[in-house]
């Protein structure tokens, strides 16, 4: 039996070569989640598809989508390629690391229809000159519930109440106020700006902001805080937050955690995608 092509709409995540004239092309689906496309003879000269398949293309696609396998894909209806990740090493890294991170939530095939909205929402952030790394920011926060990991950034998790100055403690689970902070020794003294951010990012609307200006201090204690709470209750650290690690353009007075399970100054030749 013939198997039906189906309109998709979806961003494309990531291309790689495939045999010897095809290529793999990921994309975040509005309607299917994640999905690897076969992308038949486009490495050869002229292929249609090379033009609407490079990374951070967003488009109605034509394709055979399987429930299990690769999917295949047939052609474009209407594309649109964001250019901010292409012009910009910085930018594109960070894009790389945002749709990595999604998709180390949610396996492929899952629906996430929230996620591409938001995928999409951070590509025409890029666009409007958005920070990449607080973009980066929101989505890591926004994203812990899916990795299973739900702290408490409304009120104490102590108490509930929400009068007094907070801080972040990983062993109550979230914000504490002023009132607890003695007993966890290890709370991460962050600054009320740091907390601040931390609960207007878990609840935004990228789509609905016009500008964000944080001060670098603050930014990077954010980096430091997230990456500490991804590094003790979420483990996820996909290659691509590496070099973005490696960019070292951090205050100067905050440093970012090392990478796990490898050494800063791991840069191994043979480090390359599978
Ligand atoms: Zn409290």
């Amino acid at each position: 039996m013939a198997e039906a092509a189906v309109d998709f709409t979806g961003i494309v995540v990531s291309r790689q070569d495939y045999r010897e004239h095809d290529a793999l092309v990921r994309f975040l689906t509005q309607q299917y989640g994640f999905k690897t496309f076969i992308a038949r003879g486009l490495k050869r000269p002229k292929a249609k598809l090379a033009g609407v398949t490079l990374p951070f293309t967003l488009g109605d696609y034509v394709g055979v989508v399987r429930a299990q396998g690769l999917s295949q894909l047939r052609t474009a209806k209407g594309t649109h390629l964001f250019r901010q990740p292409m012009a910009d090493i910085v930018i594109n890294a960070y894009a790389t690391y945002i749709f990595d991170l999604i998709r180390m939530a949610f396996p492929e095939g899952q629906a996430i229809p929230k996620w591409y909205d938001i995928g999409k929402n951070v590509l025409l952030g890029l666009d409007r000159g958005l920070d990449a790394g607080i973009l980066a920011n929101i989505v890591e926060i926004q994203l812990l519930p899916a990795f299973g990991v739900a702290p408490q950034l409304r009120v104490c998790a102590i108490c509930g109440r929400d009068d007094r100055p907070m801080d972040y403690s990983e062993s109550a689970g979230g914000l504490i106020c002023s009132r607890h902070w003695a007993q966890d020794p290890h709370r991460f003294h962050a600054s009320a700006k740091t907390i601040y951010y931390m609960r207007r990012f878990s609840v935004v609307n990228i789509g609905q902001i016009q500008s964000i200006k944080v001060n670098n201090t603050t930014k990077a204690e954010l980096r430091t805080i997230i990456d500490r709470i991804y590094s003790d209750t979420v483990g996820a650290y996909p290659r691509s937050k590496r070099f973005i690690d490696s960019l070292g353009q951090w205050n100067e007075d905050f440093k970012p955690l090392p990478p796990r399970n490898a050494a800063p100054n791991d840069q191994r030749s043979d480090d390359h995608d599978d």
